[in-house]
């Protein structure tokens, strides 16, 4: 099979640096390979859609180099295939409704298991709908990370896939698009390491294939916050797009090269890539 990668943002503001090194990360994996990298806007959350900023950022990558091979895949016109998916679920009795609230699970730890609602079901309001989860351990080896190891009862229990608004999960549209998108290799922040036993394990219910997984350390800021809290420090100007290019190269660990245009920094970027001399480690600073 041959790879294909894909920068799955979501349009909660204007691309920043952390999401463009996730970006030329991703690009890079997928070109070195000789595969394919799309594009997938992840705007299932309109309560927390900045206007504009899918367009936005769909504009600015074209500027740092980074083009698809697809038209980008908008999650808000999936909703079929969410639905189809949680009809599998639903069908297989793997989902149940819950009306239990954040403050009623605060007392386990706000952790969901076995199942067993705290709250009794409120006919008058919807639900939010779980998915059921077993006692069982995830293991993946992430390319960047290593070895991970989740058990997903006693460290992340019952998940929503369905929430109270109707909007489907990250979780469930990530799966089921990365399969629709016939993704080979995630790569992606490292904040999203966390959710990947959860995923694998909706891959394992819904029959669909598990990609190999690299998540890339988070750029934190000199006080150790996620880049994207201090964005007004590293700006990311797509009419100006080599400053932020070459940062990002840097912090991928690619030597500096004296280009000085976007499509040959990428190209030397390119000839001197190797995933496996990628930064491991969170923690990494910019400052
Ligand atoms: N949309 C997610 C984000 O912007 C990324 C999802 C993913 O790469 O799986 O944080």
């Amino acid at each position: 099979m041959s790879y294909r990668g894909r920068f799955a943002p979501s349009p909660t503001g204007y691309l920043h640096f952390g999401s463009l090194v996730a970006a030329v990360g991703s690009w890079l994996c997928a070109r070195h390979a000789g595969g394919e990298w799309l594009l997938r806007m992840e705007d299932i959350d309109p309560p927390r859609e900045v206007p504009g900023s899918a367009a936005s950022i769909l504009a600015a990558l074209p500027a740092f180099g980074l083009v698809a091979d697809a038209p980008a895949l908008f999650q808000s016109q999936r909703s079929a295939a969410y639905e189809a998916a949680f009809e599998q679920l639903r069908a297989a009795q793997q989902v149940f409704p819950c009306w239990c609230s954040r403050s009623e699970l605060a007392g386990n730890g706000g952790i969901h298991r076995d199942g067993h609602c705290v709250a009794s079901p409120q006919p008058d309001q919807p639900p939010a709908w779980r998915l059921r989860v077993p006692d069982i351990a995830i293991a993946f080896d992430d390319a960047l990370q290593g070895p991970q190891r989740q058990n997903l009862r006693d460290e992340v229990g019952d998940f929503v896939i369905r929430r109270v608004e109707g909007f489907y999960s990250y979780q469930l549209a990530c799966v089921v698009d990365d399969a629709y998108q016939g993704i080979t290799e995630v790569v992606r922040g490292q904040d999203l390491l966390d959710s990947t036993a959860r995923q694998i394990w909706l891959q394992r219910c819904l029959g669909l294939p598990t990609p190999a997984y690299r998540h890339l350390p988070l750029v934190l800021d000199g006080e150790g916050l996620k880049l994207s809290k201090s964005e007004q420090a590293f700006p990311v100007d797509p009419a100006d797009p080599l400053p932020a290019l070459r940062r990002a190269l840097a912090f991928l660990r690619l030597p500096p090269s004296g280009a000085t245009s976007v499509g040959d920094l990428l190209t030397r970027a390119l000839a001197n890539f190797d995933p496996a001399a990628l930064p491991h480690c969170s923690g990494h600073s910019l400052a």
